[in-house]
Order: structure tokens, then C-alpha cells, then sequence
């Protein structure tokens, strides 16, 4: 079993923001991709704000979401950021378990 991530990047220059619509699994194995991926987005876009939705992700591990939402925007760019960024995490009140472990726990009764 094999959790997947996809992020989508959404960027709008005026006003400068961006969107990072997370899709898939949200595990703590994923936070790095998702964080080299913010990083990317904040040098790309030199953003006022930057939102990383976590609400259409099929699964999301409370230890990642807890995770995303500590990140400081300062110390994952190298160097520093260009313009001080807010970086916010918009997620379910629920978190959602892995589709796929219920699966395959319906499989194996
Ligand atoms: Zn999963």
C-alpha cells in the first residue's frame, strides 16, 4: 500500500498569493515534498500569502497537519525569504483516515 500526494500550485500575482492544493495521502512522509514545494512558491511568487488547502486531501495524518501548520516561512528558504509571507493551512474539521488501509482492511476479512 502506497500513499500518493499530489499538490497543485495556484498562483494569482495581483494581489500576490498562492495556493497549494494538496491532494492525496497528507502523511508526515509527505511533509517534505510539500514543504520543498512551498519553498519553490515563496521564491517563485514573492507572495503576501500563501495557503496550503488541505481540504480536498483524501487522508490526513494529524501528526502532518500539525506538522504543516508550524512551518516557519523564514527557515526553509535558504538565505530567507524575499517578502515576509503568511503561511496558513486551511483543513477539514475531521481529518480523514487512508481510503486505502480501510480497503484493504475490507480485503483481507
Ligand atoms: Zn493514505
Amino acid at each position: 500500500m502506497k500513499h500518493t500526494l499530489r499538490i497543485l500550485v495556484r498562483m494569482d500575482l495581483d494581489p500576490s498569493s498562492a495556493v497549494l492544493e494538496v491532494e492525496g495521502c497528507v502523511t508526515v512522509e509527505g511533509c517534505p515534498s510539500v514543504t520543498s514545494v512551498l519553498a519553490r512558491t515563496l521564491l517563485l511568487a514573492e507572495c503576501e500569502e500563501v495557503l496550503i488547502d488541505l481540504r480536498r486531501a483524501k487522508h490526513i495524518e494529524p501528526a502532518a497537519a500539525d506538522y504543516l501548520q508550524r512551518i516557519d516561512p523564514r527557515s526553509i528558504v535558504e538565505g530567507g525569504v524575499p517578502v515576509p509571507t503568511r503561511v496558513g493551512v486551511l483543513r477539514p474539521r475531521v481529518l480523514p483516515d487512508c481510503p486505502l488501509e480501510a480497503e484493504q482492511a475490507g480485503a483481507s476479512r
